[in-house]
């Protein structure tokens, strides 16, 4: 039973009440891609802005060190968030890209990291987790999958080698909204030695993270994604991995000592913060955690499994509609995302008659090339749930599918 009042939750969102093409009633269902954010999240930013905002950890003054403070306050609520034991572990990027990036660049220069050497992902992953790896020199070994997105774990097991670096592996497809065996994954690599990372960004908005729980040795996720602002993202990393792994970037903050000859780096987690962090956005990141968790994990959660499942419900019903992911007779369900291919209607078609009766989906490969490829597609229509969304909206998309299908 959902005990939520979307209705108060929604009116803290007020693009949430925009006309599209002063007509339509906006339905935002492109969460996958961005959430909106609450008041809270952009009024703790503008407050900052305007009463505190000084460069932090440099300074001497009043403003300087109450901006560090909250900076360093927002690490703290993202350390409890993820579960992670110490803040040391909490680094702050500007998404799940970057915070792959910075993997697989300093793990390529980590001394005894030798020719041909290799990673595996699976064959759900986001360009950030392929290309990353690629431009760092690593050479990929892919998990296959059946059909429905279930990773071949027998396969799996055989992938690794003595050249086998790490598994980085997506926890929710953002295509499929398929949840991968992320408990079996981590056992497995740890059987070989092998470290670990998750990447979280379709996770972490939907369900409670436990970093110590999930044994992972990284974990990725974007702020903007989980009602935060842009251009803040997380890596978790485990202590002893972070202190192995060499710098990312050079600059400022990142450093002990610097002479033209040798160069000694500062403690975790600043020795992966190079220049000026965006400590505003921070703030926002944590405000936006403070959102979520004043709502609940476990209610949002709830609530947005109904939405997807009432979703599936309604628009498997619409007749030639495909849904990747869902197998009825699994009983598979995705998780917050339905990909949908109706008939010959083109996505993007589909997509463009969506949004001209107010409803965003998104349309294309989802930056998933790859599984477009194994899948035999050229791309899908998203449509992607958040907490604000409701079952009126999940009705109007279905009307809106049924009225398209009419004029084809
Ligand atoms: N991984 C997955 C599974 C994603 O869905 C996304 C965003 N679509 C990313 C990585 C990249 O996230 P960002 O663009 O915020 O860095």
């Amino acid at each position: 039973m959902n005990t939520l009042d979307i209705n108060s939750i929604r009116e803290q969102f007020p693009i949430l009440s925009r006309k599209i093409y002063d007509k339509y009633p906006l339905v935002y269902l492109d969460n996958a891609a961005t959430t909106q954010k609450p008041r809270l999240v952009v009024e703790s930013m503008s407050e900052e802005y305007y009463n505190v905002n000084a460069n932090v950890h440099r300074g001497v003054h009043f403003l300087s060190q109450q901006a560090t403070d909250l900076h360093e306050a927002a690490r703290e609520r993202v350390r409890t968030f993820l579960n992670a034991r110490s803040t040391s572990e909490i680094v702050f990027t500007r998404g799940t890209t970057e915070s792959i990036n910075l993997v697989a660049t300093s793990l390529s220069r980590m001394k005894g990291i030798a020719g041909n050497p290799e990673i595996i992902v699976s064959s759900l992953e986001h360009h950030s987790n392929i290309v990353s790896w690629q431009l760092a020199g690593f050479r990929l070994c892919v998990i296959p999958m059946d059909d429905d997105g279930g990773l071949d774990m027998e396969a799996y097991r055989h992938l690794f080698t003595e050249r086998t670096c790490l598994v980085s592996v997506t926890h929710v497809s953002n295509v499929l909204g398929v949840e991968t065996p992320v408990s079996d994954l981590v056992r497995i690599a740890h059987e070989h030695n092998v470290p670990i990372l998750i990447d979280g960004a379709q996770s972490a908005p939907h369900r409670t993270i436990d970093v110590q729980a999930l044994d992972c040795d990284f974990f990725a996720l974007s702020g903007h994604k989980m009602y935060g602002p842009t251009g803040i993202g997380v890596l978790y990393g485990k202590e002893t991995w972070l202190d192995r792994l060499p710098p990312y970037m050079g600059g400022g903050e990142m450093i002990k000592n610097v002479s033209f000859e040798h160069t000694t780096f500062n403690a975790l987690p600043y020795k992966f913060e190079a220049g000026t962090p965006d400590y505003i956005a921070t703030t926002g990141l944590a405000r936006a955690i403070d959102f979520i968790e004043g709502i609940g994990m476990d209610a949002l959660r709830a609530h947005e499994e109904d939405l997807t499942r009432y979703a599936v419900e309604r628009l498997s019903g619409i007749e030639g509609m495909h849904i990747y992911g869902y197998n009825p007779s699994t009983g598979q369900m995705p998780h917050g995302v339905i990909s949908f291919q109706l008939g010959n209607i083109h996505h993007l078609d589909m997509g463009t008659l969506l949004d001209r009766l107010g409803i965003a989906v998104r349309t294309g490969h989802h930056c998933a090339e790859p599984l477009m490829h194994r899948l035999g597609i050229e791309g899908t229509c998203r449509a992607s749930f958040a907490l604000y969304n409701t079952r009126d909206e999940v009705d109007r998309l279905a009307s809106a599918i049924e009225r398209i299908k009419s004029m084809f």
